[in-house]
């Protein structure tokens, strides 16, 4: 168990601009404004996406398999920004419908284009948030 007590810092709301890249957008707020622990939430509509799927046995991510070049609703977005070889690192996961209401989710990676996007990050402040590779399962972890 791994448990740290923070205290509310910044709330930052963004709207991200039309085909932009949605993760690259999340993580240059986070660098410029030095975000080193918090809480993102975001919802909006997509052009494509892309997000990937850690397999827990060969320990990779397979990011091909969901790819997606149709228009889509963010259903939800969620994750956290923590920090990674020192720069703030966001991890979110994502979950999108299709038109029938169809989802399918993930986690998020570079790839998926903004249609329109709602953004709400929660700065914590406290104790610097570490993530790095965890040998056990070989993702990186808050250490
Ligand atoms: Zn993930």
């Amino acid at each position: 168990m791994y448990l740290k007590q923070y205290e509310q810092g910044r709330t930052f709301i963004a709207k991200l601009n039309y085909e932009s890249d949605l993760l690259e957008e999340i993580n240059k707020i986070c660098i410029s404004e030095n975000i080193k622990a918090g809480s993102i939430s975001a919802i909006g509509a997509i052009s494509s996406l892309k997000l990937g799927f850690f397999d827990q046995v060969t320990k990779e991510y397979l990011y091909t398999t969901y790819t997606y070049d149709e228009p889509m609703e963010i259903v939800s977005c969620s994750g956290n920004v923590s920090l990674k070889d020192g720069k703030p690192f966001c991890h979110l996961h994502l979950i999108a419908s299709d038109r029938k209401g169809k989802c399918i989710g993930g986690h998020l990676t570079n790839g998926t284009a903004v249609y329109a996007c709602e953004v709400i990050i929660q700065e914590y402040l406290g104790e610097d948030l570490i993530r790095d590779t965890d040998e056990q399962t070989k993702l990186t972890l808050w250490k």
